[in-house]
């Protein structure tokens, strides 16, 4: 991130600017300032980059700037491999043009009501983010035309190779015009995408977020695994059980310092924010106070830190995790200063973990895992802390005035001292209770690959809650209610299960781990081998898949047909191959667990055209 740049300096337009702004956004992230001014010269993009570093309002923003508001036929179009990745791209955009006049995203995924998304598409929409089955589905029933699309984006197009929707992918974007914006980004490169950006992207401006190598000792550097939504209650948890002199926060936004320094503030702490809005004469005020101990926490953004050298500061926490590693050691350079040791703390949410990963090889340091501190600790350091006042008033203070109030009342009371004390201590202690043990509840660790795991923003819930699945019978949609969002992670044995989809059906291996993956969240790299037969297929599942799941999985619906999932008993019975099947019986033995559906590994069937 340059210290000169501003989204200001970005051309965008007017409106666009003033949400992003508004979203407290202070300057742009490296991918943005690498990607915007290309795509807004219309220009093809090929990203490398990973979730955390700001990738979608890289191409969202200009993306935007170059619509046609006039128009109401889809312009953009963002394919993204899972449902709640679409719907926070969907809420992305919507964020960013709120001061857009007429402007409308939908998010198309599977195991959402056919009914509610042909209205929707009816309307009219200048951007669809979908997951690529459902989009091939409108595309195929002619109920999502791309006639006019000017731009079309593939937002982790590593993971959609992973998942088997790459041949999805191929198919969409042929089905595209030929003048259109291609942006492109993915975390890693494998061969498969280098050649759909070859085949696709024209002179495309390859930006890749490089991270410069540094090292940083004397720097103790854990992490924590946590939903957004746990963040706050996590954070306020280090901050009473960790030691430390003074304490700096890094988040995002300038909003973002001042809703957590206000939050902090409430709980009795001494906080302050530090963000690029205030003047010189202020921020060199908050950090007197902060080196004279009348402060004890900064909550900052990166650019109003920089630079800052308070050697009282030996707790780094970083709140939101940084962009890329460069801006880590910046943070975390903010403790260890003048030679003496430093603890630097980072919260990481699941789809994050890559972005911890690159940090630790760019930074040749092992980030380690980290418990938050249980109700014990607090309450052990809670009583100290009480200790240590009382130890520091006995000595500091003149009590005579207080001892003769004691005397009296342990006679008219007729009490012990002991009790007196303790009854002391009881009031004295009510604000900040010291009893606390069991009121801290354990603070869960997400499932590891659940990507669901934003913080709920005001219009999050609006796509996914408001649309859940009514069946319509005879409508062709991948699942009813699903069940919760977290993704299982299963392991064990595999068990060999039949689906009552088949080649003829026009089904591909893609579609059923997509399937399976969205709407029963198993994680696709639980999914392991899958044989496509004429009237049926075969998928490898963990064995102990739970009961509610399985049926759920039964009703689930793919190319029209219900999935009706049974452990498979071998038999072929109920003409379901009709002689047509491989020579071979489906395979027993076990794919390796964890690879995952390796693309091209199933047998494929040519995708038959849909009514
Ligand atoms: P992404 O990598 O697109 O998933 O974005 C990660 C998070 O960073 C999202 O919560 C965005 O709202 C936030 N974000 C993106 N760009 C900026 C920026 N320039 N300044 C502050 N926050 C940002």
């Amino acid at each position: 991130m340059s210290e000169s740049m501003s989204f200001s300096q970005l051309a965008l337009p007017e409106p666009i600017l003033r949400a992003v702004l508004e979203l407290g956004y202070e300057h742009p992230s490296p991918i943005q300032e690498a990607a915007i001014p290309k795509l807004l010269a219309g220009e093809d993009l090929l990203g490398q980059a990973q979730t955390g570093t700001g990738k979608t309002a890289a191409f969202a923003l200009p993306l935007l700037a170059r619509l046609d508001p006039a128009q109401n036929d889809p312009q953009i179009l963002v394919l993204a491999p899972t449902r709640e990745l679409a719907i926070q791209v969907a809420e992305a955009f919507q964020a960013y043009a709120r001061y857009m006049p007429a402007f409308h995203v939908l998010p198309l995924y599977g195991g959402q009501n056919y009914t509610t998304q042909l209205k929707a598409l009816k309307r009219g929409s200048q951007v669809i983010v979908g997951t690529p089955g459902r989009i091939m589905d409108h595309l195929d029933r002619g109920t999502l035309v791309l006639d006019k699309l000017r731009a079309i984006v593939l937002d982790e197009a590593d993971e959609m190779l992973r998942m088997g929707f790459i041949d999805d992918v191929q198919t969409i974007m042929d089905a595209t015009p030929p003048g259109r914006q291609v942006a492109m980004f993915s975390a890693t490169m494998p061969n498969q995408i280098r050649a759909i950006a070859q085949k696709h992207l024209k002179n495309a401006h390859e930006v890749k977020i490089e991270s410069k190598t540094s090292t940083v000792e004397r720097i103790q550097q854990r992490y924590v695994m946590l939903d957004n939504n746990q963040k706050l209650d996590a954070l306020t948890r280090i901050l009473e059980g960790e030691e430390y002199d003074a304490s700096i926060i890094f988040v995002r936004t300038k909003s973002a310092t001042e809703e957590i320094a206000e939050k902090l503030g409430a709980r009795g702490y001494a906080v302050a924010c530090l963000n690029g809005d205030m003047n010189q004469a202020h921020r060199e005020l908050t950090i007197r106070r902060l080196k004279s101990d009348q402060l004890d926490v900064i909550v900052a953004t990166d650019v109003a830190a920089r630079g800052l050298d308070v050697e009282r500061i030996s707790l780094v926490i970083n709140y939101d995790i940084p962009y890329d590693s460069e801006a880590y050691v910046h943070r975390i350079g903010r403790t260890g200063r003048a030679g003496r040791d430093g603890k630097a703390i980072l919260f990481v949410s699941p789809r994050e973990r890559r972005l911890l990963r690159t940090i630790e090889h760019a930074t040749r340091q092992p980030i380690e895992k980290m418990s938050l501190p249980t109700g014990q600790v607090i309450e052990q350091r809670r009583i100290e802390s009480f200790r240590a006042q009382l130890a520091q008033t006995i000595e500091a203070k003149n009590l005579s005035f207080f001892q003769d109030l004691v005397n009296d009342w342990r006679e008219k009371l007729e009490t012990t001292d002991t009790d007196m004390a303790a009854a002391l201590l009881y009031l004295a202690q009510k604000d900040s209770p010291l009893n606390v043990a069991n009121q801290f509840p354990e603070i869960r660790e997400p499932h590891s690959r659940d990507r669901d795991d934003r913080a709920p923003s005001s219009g999050r819930d609006k796509f996914s809650r408001g649309d859940r699945p009514e069946r319509s019978g005879d409508r062709p949609e991948r699942g009813g209610d699903r069940p919760p969002r977290q993704r299982r992670e299963l392991k064990g044995d595999y068990t060999n299960y039949r689906i009552e989809v088949g080649k003829e059906h026009g089904v591909r291996a893609g579609d059923i781990v997509g399937a399976i993956a969205n709407e029963a969240n198993i994680d696709s790299q639980f999914i392991g081998n899958i044989k496509l037969f004429d009237h049926f297929s075969t998928v490898e599942l963990p064995a102990n898949i739970p009961a509610e799941t399985m049926q759920h999985l039964k009703k689930v619906y793919v190319r029209k047909q219900k999935l009706n999932i049974s452990v498979d008993t071998g038999s072929t019975a109920g003409g379901s191959t009709s002689g047509s099947a491989p020579s071979s019986a489906p395979r027993r033995e076990r794919t390796e667990t964890g690879s995952g559906p390796r693309p091209g590994a199933a047998p494929r069937a040519p995708r038959k055209p849909r009514d």
